[in-house]
C-alpha cells in the first residue's frame, strides 16, 4: 500500500507574519494525522519561518522551484543546497506555471530533478495536458513526452526517489477539478509509462499525487480512487481550516 502524500503549494501568497498565523492554527488540526505525509511549499522568503514553525511537528516543508545549478552567476535563483539549509526536504519541480510563463522545458525539468536528488530532496515532478491538447486527443502524447523528457530519463535509483504530481493545467485554479475517473485514468497511463521506462516494481511504488482545484468537499471523492495517491494543493492549502479538511480527508 503506498502511503498518501497531502501537499500545499501556497505560490507567491503568504508573508511571514501570515506564515506564523498559517502554522499556529493549523498544526493542531492535523496533528494527530498519521495516514498521510503533510507538506507545505511556502514561497522562498517564508520557508525559514515555516521550517522554524513546523519543527517536531509532522508536517515537511517543499521549495516551489530549483535552479538546475548548484552555484554561480544565476541572479534570482535558489539552489537545491541553500533549500535543504533552509529546511526544505522537498521540492516542486516542473509546475505548469513555471512551463507556461516561465518557458520552463522537459530538460529544465530534468536537470532540476538531478540536482534537487543530488542535495537530498524529494523532487514533486509535476506534469500535466493543457485542455487544448485533451480536445484534440493528444493527452496522453502529452504525459508522455512530459514523462520521457523528465522522470523517464532518470536512472531507476533516481526515479524511485521522486513523486510525480498528475495536473492538467485546465484545472489548476479554475474550480473546474478532473473527474475522480479523468485523474485515475492519467495516473494509470503514467504507471504504465512508469513501468515501461523502468520495472513493475518502480510502477507499483511510484506515488503520484493529483492536483486541480482540490477542495475539501471534493478530495473524498477524488481519494477514493486508489489510482490516486495524494493531492497537491493551491488555493485551498492558503486557509488553515480548509487544507487541515483536505488533510483529514478519512
Ligand atoms: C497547484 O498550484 O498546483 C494547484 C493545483 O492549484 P489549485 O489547487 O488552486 O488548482
Amino acid at each position: 500500500m503506498r502511503r498518501r502524500v497531502i501537499a500545499g503549494n501556497w505560490k507567491m501568497y503568504k508573508t511571514l507574519a501570515e506564515t506564523r498565523a498559517f502554522f499556529s492554527a493549523f498544526t493542531p488540526l492535523v496533528a494527530n494525522s498519521r495516514h498521510c505525509d503533510i507538506i507545505i511549499a511556502p514561497p522562498f522568503t517564508a520557508i525559514s519561518t515555516a521550517a522554524e514553525a513546523a519543527k517536531g511537528t509532522n508536517i515537511a516543508i517543499s521549495g516551489q522551484n530549483v535552479s538546475w545549478s548548484k552555484e554561480g552567476a544565476f541572479t534570482g535563483e535558489v539552489s537545491a543546497p541553500m533549500l535543504t539549509e533552509a529546511g526544505c526536504r522537498y521540492v516542486i519541480i516542473g509546475h505548469s506555471e513555471r512551463r507556461q510563463l516561465f518557458r520552463e522545458t522537459d530538460d529544465n525539468v530534468a536537470k532540476k530533478t538531478l540536482v534537487a536528488l543530488d542535495s537530498g530532496l524529494t523532487p514533486i515532478v509535476c506534469l500535466g495536458e493543457m485542455q487544448e491538447d485533451r480536445d484534440a486527443g493528444l493527452a496522453e502524447e502529452v504525459l508522455l513526452r512530459q514523462f520521457t523528457g523528465g522522470p523517464g530519463a532518470l536512472t531507476p535509483d533516481e526515479f524511485s526517489r521522486i513523486l510525480i504530481a498528475y495536473e492538467p493545467v485546465w484545472a489548476i485554479g479554475t474550480g473546474r477539478t478532473a473527474t475522480p475517473e479523468i485523474a485515475a485514468t492519467a495516473h494509470r497511463f503514467l504507471r504504465r509509462c512508469a513501468g515501461e521506462q523502468f520495472s513493475v516494481h518502480h510502477a507499483s511504488a511510484l506515488r503520484i499525487l493529483y492536483g486541480g482545484s482540490v477542495k475539501p468537499d471534493n478530495i473524498q471523492g477524488l481519494m477514493a480512487q486508489e489510482e490516486l495517491d495524494g493531492a497537491l494543493v493551491g488555493g485551498a492549502s492558503l486557509d488553515p481550516k480548509s487544507f487541515a479538511a483536505i488533510v483529514n480527508f478519512k
